[in-house]
């Protein structure tokens, strides 16, 4: 056992070294507890990679004027790279959605001699012939193939500036000469997915229709969003969301649109549950739906993708990502957004499409 004094000296010796040191001491504390923060985030960020709304816009300009969806494009990114969209330049991979039907010919031109009787006299005439020979045939897609094309066509400008929308005008007025046969195509999103295996073609198709949902960079955007994995084994949402009263049943028509959800009312914070398993891929305000979330609850075998919103809330018990559970409570009833008391709007999307939640409730 220590003697007292030597207690007292060890603390003295203490004190006067965070005396001297106290800068150094605080930032080694302020590092110390920083740690868990990083490593948390580092995680999150693994586990759940989120993308900017600059990510977004990339994938909305690059397709803008050139007939391709966007979320079909960035669907095809995220499952091509295994949700890792860091890894991505969409740039080039968007040149894996153009297919480029390619002949052309060499023109051989014969002159032939025909005589003809014209008002009972032999008239000899010369005539050209032309006979169209296939000197080259393709059929491809992807930048690398297609950029081949263009250098062997002398389109110079391809080295650096190559967009699609370019390069199908290039095709556009090289097809109206005799020598070539071009045809230009998007491919379909039965082509796209030709090469992925059954998951990643259930992914990609419950990305089709979840991408547009959580737009960032849409009218009415979330605050925090997240791609999600594929779930594939869905959990149909048939459990009320909270008790009230229904004062707004869905489809009853609106001033320019029809009502896509159930509106229950109730006091403020009522609780607010899961109406089946799911991951919580949006959080945030949006517009006229306020303070609201959205959970992606799966994705089944014919494709199609389940997803249910929760919209005018005054708390989130939720973050993005997480997983939960039927019945879970995920956040407490408002009246945040354009809304006339406090109430739940209540929607069930079925590939982004609404349906009657009266259809699934028990
Ligand atoms: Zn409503």
């Amino acid at each position: 056992m220590a003697e007292p004094l030597t207690i007292v000296s060890v603390s003295l010796n203490a004190a006067g070294f965070i005396k001297k040191y106290w800068k150094q001491v605080l930032i080694c504390l302020f590092i110390i507890s920083i740690i868990p923060a990083l490593i948390i985030t580092a995680v999150i960020n693994i586990l759940f990679p989120q993308v900017s709304k600059e990510e977004f816009n990339i994938y909305k300009n690059l397709t803008a004027k050139t007939g391709i969806n966007w979320y079909s494009f960035m669907a095809y990114d995220t499952v091509r790279l295994d949700n890792y969209l860091k890894e991505n330049n969409p740039d080039e991979s968007v040149f894996d959605l153009l297919r480029v039907r390619f002949k052309e010919y060499e023109i051989i031109e014969t002159e032939k001699q025909i005589t003809k009787i014209v008002d009972g006299k032999k008239v000899t005439e010369t005539i050209t012939q032309k006979e169209y020979k296939v000197i080259r045939e393709l059929e491809i897609h992807g930048y690398g193939p297609i950029k081949n094309l263009l250098l062997s066509l002398n389109y110079f400008s391809a080295e650096e500036n190559m967009s699609v929308k370019e390069v199908t005008d290039f095709f556009t007025i090289l097809d109206k000469k005799e020598e070539y046969e071009i045809e230009t195509s998007i491919l379909t999103d039965v082509d796209i997915t030709e090469d992925f295996d059954d998951n990643h073609k259930q992914w990609y198709f419950a990305l089709s229709e979840i991408l547009p949902l959580i737009d960032p960079t849409a009218e009415f955007d979330p605050d925090e969003y997240i791609i999600p994995e594929l779930s594939s084994n869905p959990s149909i949402p048939s459990i009320w969301p909270t008790q009230g009263i229904i004062t707004s049943e869905f489809g009853e028509n609106r001033i320019a649109h029809i009502h896509e959800g159930i509106d229950i009312a109730n006091i403020i914070s009522t609780p607010i549950y899961a109406t089946a398993d799911g991951t919580v891929i949006a959080v945030g305000s949006s517009g006229n739906f306020g303070k609201r979330i959205m959970i992606y609850h799966g994705t089944d075998e014919s494709g199609t993708t389940y997803v249910t919103i929760y919209a005018h809330l005054s708390q989130f018990k939720v973050n993005v990502g997480d997983k939960i559970t039927q019945g879970a409570l995920v956040a407490l009833m408002g009246n945040t957004g354009y809304s006339t008391g406090p109430h739940l709007h209540y929607e069930i999307r079925l590939n982004s499409m609404p349906i009657n939640p009266r259809y699934f409730l028990q």
